[in-house]
């Protein structure tokens, strides 16, 4: 099926993809065919991406898996999932926990595509949780020619074809390790204050916890705790209980919101924090969000401290999650555990990107690593500079794209071609 493209834009509207065709093909053989015809080709997942990262340009083709038939092909003895390209983590979750089996994490949102969030090394929360990418055992793909190339944990290749920003070709689908299925209760506290927190103790106190604030005085608004009912209780001596359910964007509803007051409930209804049938986040908004050392937390978050009244104007909500390390070369969170802060701004483009920098030049002496699916202004040099596997994954997208049909400009940028 083939639909114009001006009308194709992401998600939260801040971007339209400027491709010459859209197509959402219905069959395997059809994606391949139209794969094997194009020069330029990209893949949209969900489209929650702030920034360009699925945009082929002017001469290409952007692709959408939408209309495949869905596939999730649960193994309850080997404990995996084979997942379709187009697969949401909404439907997946559901999938997996009626067959008595679960996923390490989530993101803070159910909506968002598998192929499309391992791509970019989205994560959710818990110094002992890595990426998205950390379950995944197998990936498929289509190349430039058409062909089938299956990449699986233990191949030399591997490290760079998860969090593969789109650049090696169509994932048609993922493997996934699965866990049984565990419950997760919810747990927010407000007024956490900056002044004497022991960041590592609040972060590791429960499997996921997230700090938010909107800077507009130092301290944290709220601190969302997800415990696992299988692990200890949660002692939170620093901050009190909420008393109505909150949302962590101000003035938006708390019945937006997975279920709060410790009540138990199953994981993939308890670790996003936004339920899958409503609106997730504000929905007018751009995002930023960057990655340092873990280590480094309390002197990040002082200095942001430093320059919130330069940016609180612009900003809905702030949260600071933590990730373990992990092995892909691409990934954010690449060899080191990490401390994530994420910005959710207003819409308003003109006004927000000056900030942005402004947040950057704080952050720099942390060695930042942007989340590549969000918005960002500093140079592809100085992001280039802080992956130290790039050059082996520049040499596997030229083994398996050698005409570079999945790279576009955002791609380039990057890799430095
Ligand atoms: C409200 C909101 C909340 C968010 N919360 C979080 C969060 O908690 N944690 C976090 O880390 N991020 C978060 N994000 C960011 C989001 O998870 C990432 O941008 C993610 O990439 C979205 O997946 P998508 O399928 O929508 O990707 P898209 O934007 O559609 O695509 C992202 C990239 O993946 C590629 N791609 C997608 N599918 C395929 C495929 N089948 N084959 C090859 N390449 C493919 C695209 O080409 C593109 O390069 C949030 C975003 C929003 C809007």
């Amino acid at each position: 099926m083939t639909e114009p493209t001006r009308a194709v834009t992401n998600w939260a509207r801040t971007i339209t993809y400027t491709a010459g065709e859209f197509h959402r093909p219905d069959s395997l053989d059809a994606l391949r065919a139209l794969v094997a015809k194009s020069a330029k080709v990209r893949v949209l997942g969900s489209g929650h991406s702030f920034n360009r990262i699925a945009d082929p340009g002017g001469e290409g083709v952007l692709l959408s898996l939408a209309a495949l038939p869905p596939v999730v092909d649960v193994d309850t003895a080997a404990r995996t999932a084979r997942v379709s390209g187009g697969v949401r983590y909404a439907e997946l979750a559901r999938t997996l926990h009626a067959h008595g089996l679960a996923l390490p994490n989530m993101a803070s949102l159910p909506h968002i595509s598998v192929a499309g969030s391992v791509a970019t090394g989205t994560h959710g929360s818990g110094v002992g949780n890595g990426s998205l990418a950390a379950p995944v055992r197998e990936v498929e793909l289509i190349t430039a020619d058409g062909s089938t190339v299956t990449i699986a944990r233990g191949d030399a290749r591997f490290g760079g074809a998860v969090t593969s920003l789109g650049a090696l070709g169509v994932v048609t689908a993922l493997t996934l390790d699965l866990e049984p299925s565990y419950e997760v209760e919810q747990h927010v506290f407000t007024e956490l204050p900056l002044a004497g927190l022991d960041y590592e103790t609040v972060a590791g106190a429960a499997y996921s916890v997230s700090l938010f604030t909107d800077w507009r005085e130092p301290g944290f608004r709220q601190v969302w705790v997800k415990r696992r009912t299988d692990q200890a209780p949660v002692d939170f001596p620093w901050a009190g209980p909420a008393t109505e359910a909150m949302h962590p964007v101000p003035g938006m509803p708390g019945v937006n919101c997975t279920e709060q007051f410790g009540v138990p409930g199953p994981w993939h209804e308890r670790l996003p924090h936004f339920r899958a049938e409503f609106t997730p986040s504000s929905g007018e908004e751009s995002q930023s969000e960057y990655l340092m050392p873990r280590s480094t937390a309390l002197d990040v978050l002082h200095a942001l401290d430093g320059i919130r009244s330069a940016f609180a104007g612009v900003l809905q909500t702030c949260e600071v999650r933590t990730i373990a390390a992990d092995a892909q070369w691409l990934s954010p969170a690449h060899g080191r555990d990490s401390v994530a802060v994420h910005f959710t701004w207003i819409a308003d483009a003109a006004a927000v990107l000056p900030v942005v920098g402004l947040v950057e030049q704080a952050l720099e002496p942390f060695d930042p690593r942007p989340h590549w699916g969000k918005v960002f202004t500093m140079p592809a040099a100085a992001v280039r500079g802080r992956y130290a596997r790039l050059a082996d994954f520049r040499a596997l997208a030229g083994t398996l794209d050698p005409t570079g049909t999945f790279a576009n400009a955002f791609v380039r940028d990057v890799l430095g071609d």
